[in-house]
């Protein structure tokens, strides 16, 4: 397997199995958990079960989370006591699964008073009476049978800790730790996993991976989010096992999916997806790019193009959907390359195959409807012509319209990973003439209907007749509120609107004109002063 150059670090033999099944118990001289790091209303949860006389222990990514100093993204606790045990410790609980997972329910307001005391009162006050921390605790569970890959046959609680850290996942998942007694229980060499970043399966991964399919997923994902390598021993068993993930519902594939995307490194995920044979069966209208040439300008294969812009959306840390359109602007092109009359390739309309093999995309990891829309528009619109020295205004105002005005910077920003995916910069000149055209589609423009009242506010309030006169009146106003936007109050307007009425017409229209001249100027204005923002 030519797996090593595109992976960097592999990481080589050591057997999991070798791990002793005795605890590898650390204590708190040993360990670099930093407990001031664990809110009070986690290790509430803990003491209290402890008083009553059960074990208790943080579990799992929060652990892991502590070691690596990132922060915990939520606090799963881990007990000998049973959900029936569990539920009267506590005021408020929940417990609605199969899984024996007791939602504890601590008022946030409650917990403010805690941390108040000791914070000198730093902490912002939070009386909603409806705000809970929930915190999940679950007993010890053992290892079950899965027929499926996915779900174990039966749940079974158990009274040892060792069972339910044998049945997780990675070994820097299958930490526990108590934090009164300062004590890490590390049956799987966790924690030197963690101290040369390494992902490695608990135990056999063929059999881990057989259990539950997505955990292949899953460790793809981890290496991305933590900047890890994968064990060989993990990386081949996901070789050997990929086509199971077939069993795997879309829904649980695209919260994996997203994260890998959503990480830091979504490239190396793709490429990994993609190595390890895992992509054929999520997104195979990606490796349709792999060595679809394209000659002309472009240096790269359509594949490696759209991994280089996708790269070039998380280095500037652009939204999920940014950087989705990113991966598939370009996902039309091998459908509709043709050999062109100099024998170039022509792509003719790979934005409108692209559109509809996104929208089948999106539609099959089950995304949101939203977030779907706006992925499959942006692929849609992101040929837009952009020649700064031909195009109009109006143009400019349709590539707006098409998008809508709430995402024009996204469809900006797609634009941007295109183009730095072939190693082309857009001119910068032409690049902030286009930004000035889109801001100046974009603003609103002066107008009387900035004004505080308006034509019907005059007619029924202030009894005027309809006619030029309302219109003049109006112009003046408009000077009024230029000139000093205090002024802009029904109040205000409504005792000059009295005093402009009692002018003769022609004095009037002579004051409206010189009203909507000013507005005019102003126009001119604003439209300079955005032309030089952006140095055009
Ligand atoms: P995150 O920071 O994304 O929440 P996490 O490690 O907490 O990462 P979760 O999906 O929240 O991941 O799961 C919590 C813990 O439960 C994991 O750390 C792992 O120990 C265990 N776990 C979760 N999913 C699986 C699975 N499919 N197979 C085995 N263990 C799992
Ligand atoms: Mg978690």
């Amino acid at each position: 397997m030519d797996i090593m150059p595109v992976f960097g670090t592999v990481v080589g033999g050591s057997n999991p199995s070798e791990c002793t099944s005795k605890f590898h118990m650390k204590q708190e001289t040993e360990n670099l958990i930093d407990n001031s790091k664990i809110p009070l209303y986690v290790t509430r949860v803990t003491e209290t079960l402890e008083k009553a006389g059960f074990e208790a222990f943080l579990v799992g990514g929060c652990v892991r989370d502590l070691i690596l100093e990132r922060e915990p993204k939520d606090w799963d606790i881990t007990t000998n006591a049973t959900p029936e045990e569990i539920m009267p410790l506590f005021e408020k609980t929940i417990y609605e699964n199969k899984f024996g997972t007791v939602g504890i329910c601590l008022p946030i307001e409650d917990v403010t008073h805690v941390t108040s005391d000791i914070d000198s009162g730093s902490v912002t006050h939070v009386t909603a009476e409806s705000k809970y921390h929930i915190i999940e605790v679950t007993p010890y569970r053992t290892e079950a049978k899965y027929s499926d890959f996915r779900h174990p046959d039966i749940v079974n609680f158990s009274k040892n800790i060792e069972d339910d850290l044998k049945r997780r996942d990675f070994t820097i998942n299958a930490l526990a730790y108590n934090p009164n007694k300062g004590q890490i229980i590390d049956l799987y060499k966790g924690q030197d996993d963690i101290k040369d970043k390494v992902i490695r399966a608990v135990g056999n991964p063929n059999d881990r991976f057989q259990e539950d399919a997505l955990r292949m997923l899953r460790a793809i994902r981890f290496g991305v989010q933590l900047d890890f390598a994968m064990s060989y021993d993990t990386m081949q068993a996901i070789v050997n096992n990929s086509a199971l993930i077939k069993n795997i519902s879309f829904e649980r594939i695209r919260d994996e999916f997203t994260k890998i995307i959503e990480s830091p490194n979504p490239v190396i995920g793709i490429g990994m997806l993609q190595k390890l044979g895992l992509l054929k069966y999520i997104i195979p209208e990606l490796e349709e790019g792999i060595g679809c040439e394209q000659k002309g300008s472009h240096i790269y294969d359509v594949w490696e193009h759209l991994l280089h812009a996708l790269d070039h959306a998380a280095k500037k840390e652009w939204s999920l959907e940014v950087r989705l359109a990113a991966l598939f602007h370009d996902i039309g092109k091998p459908r509709s390359r043709r050999v062109g009359t100099k024998k170039e390739y022509t792509f003719y309309g790979h934005e409108v195959i692209g559109e509809r093999i996104t929208k089948q995309i999106m539609e099959r990891l089950k995304y949101p409807k939203k977030t779907a829309e706006l992925v499959t528009k942006l692929v849609r619109g992101h040929m837009f012509f952009s020649d700064t020295e031909t195009i109009t205004l109006s143009a400019v105002r349709r590539v707006v319209a098409n998008v809508g005005k709430e995402h024009i910077w996204d469809l900006m920003n797609v634009r941007e990973c295109d183009r730095v995916g072939m190693k082309k910069k857009e001119t910068p000149y032409r690049l902030r003439k286009y930004h000035a055209m889109i801001e100046e589609v974009l603003r609103d423009p002066i107008s009387v209907g900035q004004l505080a009242i308006n034509g019907k506010y005059m007619m029924e309030v202030l009894h005027m007749k309809p006619g030029p006169r309302m219109g003049w009146i109006l112009s003046a106003l408009l000077e009024e509120v230029l000139d000093d936007p205090k002024k802009n109050t029904k109040e205000h307007l409504g005792e000059l609107v009295k005093s402009l009425d009692m002018l003769e017409d022609d004095e009037l229209k002579t004051l409206g004109d010189r009203g909507k001249e000013k507005k005019e100027e102003l126009e001119k204005e604003e439209i300079e002063k955005l032309h030089k923002k952006h140095g055009v």
